[in-house]
């Protein structure tokens, strides 16, 4: 008789900050979000100067152990003394927790969507989000009426170059409307998503809004042409006179071939 398999512990903003960063990746990878040896998390140590604790490169994020981080400076050099090296993308991590205000944890993962969307809407720059609930989720969004641009950033190996792309990107934003960030995280192409928040738990909620927006809105192009319609199109606009359009009838054994496909 096969064994039922224990799911990991949920995560516990209790727990120490290397015993919920391994969380973390028990949980990401779980998800589908981590595999393999991808992904890379990182929380912000210390600010003057400013030094972040980040995940070693090359570890199996559902087996993170305690000597699996490594501190590094602002640059991302170590700086703890060990031998540990961190990813390349460090540098990004450390751009983030630069640039952005408040940000007490960076987190970046290789999710099928993200990676989906992001090769897909790389021509245009960003992925659009528009009229979901689930927006709400992300820091400061408080209506479902609104719109988010995710930017997408052409992927590279050479991180100097870049880490100099998004910093512009960055350096450009307006960060000052504390209710409202400009952007709550940005694609590399054919890659995956980082996302940040004030600590970890706000950082890991970002990457869970994130991945369950991208999901819905690339399943959602997978429909036939107006079988789902937006909320914008949807409505009618009241004293224009617009007759109220027929909700659109959707072939449901059409969406259930569809699925299987997927
Ligand atoms: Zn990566």
């Amino acid at each position: 008789m096969a064994v039922p398999t224990i799911p990991p512990p949920p995560f516990d903003p209790a727990l120490d900050t290397i015993d919920q960063l391994r969380a973390v990746g028990r949980e990401f990878h779980r998800r589908g979000w981590s595999l393999g040896t991808s992904s890379n998390y990182s929380v912000v140590a210390g600010r003057a100067p400013l030094e972040l604790t980040i995940t070693v490169s090359g570890k199996d994020k559902s087996v993170l152990e305690r000597d699996d981080f490594v501190r590094v400076d602002a640059a991302g050099v170590p700086c703890d003394g060990s031998e540990r090296k961190s990813s390349a993308e460090t540098l990004l991590h450390c751009l983030v927790a630069e640039l952005v205000p408040s940000v007490g944890a960076v987190l970046h993962t290789h999710s099928v969507w993200s990676t989906i969307l992001s090769r897909a809407d790389c021509a245009r720059g960003a992925v659009r989000i528009e009229g979901y609930e689930m927006l709400k989720g992300l820091d400061g969004i408080v209506t479902h009426d609104t719109c988010e641009e995710v930017p997408i950033f052409a992927n590279a190996q050479t991180m100097p170059e870049l880490a100099a792309r998004i910093r512009a990107r960055l350096v450009a934003a307006d960060w000052s409307d504390p209710k409202r960030p400009p952007f709550h995280g940005f694609l590399l192409s054919a890659h995956g998503l980082y996302t940040w928040g004030r600590d970890l738990a706000e950082a890991r909620r970002q990457i869970e809004i994130h991945e369950f927006l991208f999901e819905v809105v690339a399943r959602t192009r997978s429909f036939p042409a107006g079988a789902v319609a937006t909320a914008l199109t949807d409505q009618p606009q009241s004293g224009q006179g617009d007759p109220v359009r027929p909700a659109p009838s959707i072939d449901r054994s059409q969406q259930t071939a569809q699925r299987h496909q997927q």
